[in-house]
């Protein structure tokens, strides 16, 4: 018999949605969903090792923002699998945290995905991928593409996946904000907009993924793809938060193909042709002083990853 590994540590991606179109509030408050998702290479790492007691440590420059209590997305992912074998969570779980917290890159949906994974292998409790796939839907909307990563449809409220073909590398740069802006918050103001215009829930048409931008993805055409980017979030995102239009503006300044709010925001993504229009990009942004930080990123990236 091999002896269980002392600590398991699992690198998980952030996400960037390329499409995300949302259809009207369903009965049970969720929206349904086109959501067309990228990984990318920004990657927190969670480490799980075993204690006589649940325990979460969290580091990294925004690890203060970060609860360190039951809602933790991690220490429920671990409680679930935990009850689902029908035994302790007794584990000592850490997240270093290198993707944006509350920005709209799946932070906490990539340590539940990573924190699933790694008990599952630190516990030895061998669960088949489609059930923890069904583990990562329970936790929430965004948590089965994270562990799955690459590139993927997602319909229902994200989480029923199918994987898309890409056809090579694309090349981005992350303006994060300071400070976040919570999702149910950005789908309510998304509601508001929308019956303010007059277009209530039955004037909203059933959100679809746009062909064109599947086969720019598929032929890793950057161009395609930048002309096609669209986000249904992005008019709520810049209602909360109205000095994201300038973080927009100064991407396409620096030379981005095309930019736009990451998810519910308010971290802004800028596609860009390659590596080196990436790193000028990141500098131009950084100077314009419309962001705190600007991260270059490439993906695909591959999903929940045993290091
Ligand atoms: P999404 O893109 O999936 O909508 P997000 O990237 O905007 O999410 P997260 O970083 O996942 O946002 O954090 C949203 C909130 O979730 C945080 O403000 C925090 O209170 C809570 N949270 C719970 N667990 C975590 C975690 N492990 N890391 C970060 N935030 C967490």
């Amino acid at each position: 018999m091999t002896e269980p590994a002392a600590t398991v540590t699992v690198r998980v991606p952030a996400k960037v949605n390329v499409q995300l179109a949302v259809g009207g509030p369903r009965p049970d408050g969720f929206h349904d969903l086109a959501n067309v998702f990228l990984a990318v290479g920004l990657y927190d790492s969670v480490s799980a090792t075993p204690a006589p007691a649940p325990r979460l440590t969290v580091s990294g420059p925004d690890a203060a923002l970060v609860p360190l209590d039951e809602s933790n997305l991690a220490v429920r992912a671990a409680r679930l699998l935990a009850d689902r074998h029908g035994r302790e969570p007794d584990v000592h779980l850490h997240i270093a945290k290198d993707i944006p917290v509350a920005g709209g890159m799946a932070g906490g949906s990539a340590d539940a995905a990573g924190a699933l994974l790694a008990c599952d292998r630190l516990w030895g409790t061998r669960t088949p991928h489609e059930e923890l796939l069904a583990l990562c839907a329970e936790l929430g909307s965004d948590v089965p593409f994270s562990l799955t990563g690459g590139a993927a449809l997602g319909r229902g409220r994200g989480e029923l996946l199918t994987p898309l073909e890409t056809g090579g590398e694309f090349h981005w740069v992350f303006a994060v904000a300071d400070g976040g802006l919570s999702t149910p918050d950005v789908y309510r103001e998304c509601d508001r907009l929308r019956q303010a215009e007059g277009r209530g829930a039955d004037a909203v048409p059933e959100p679809e993924p746009d062909p064109a931008l599947l086969t720019a993805l598929r032929a890793g055409d950057a161009a395609a793809l930048a002309a096609s980017l669209r986000n249904d979030l992005q008019p709520a995102a810049v209602s909360l938060r109205p000095s994201l239009a300038e973080t927009l503006d100064a991407g396409l300044a620096a030379g981005a193909l095309a930019g736009l709010v990451s998810g519910s925001g308010p971290t802004c993504a800028f596609l860009v042709q390659d590596a080196a229009s990436a790193a000028r990009a990141a500098q131009a942004l950084l100077a314009s002083g419309t962001c705190r930080t600007a991260r270059p990123a490439v993906g695909p990236a591959a999903g929940a990853t045993l290091v």
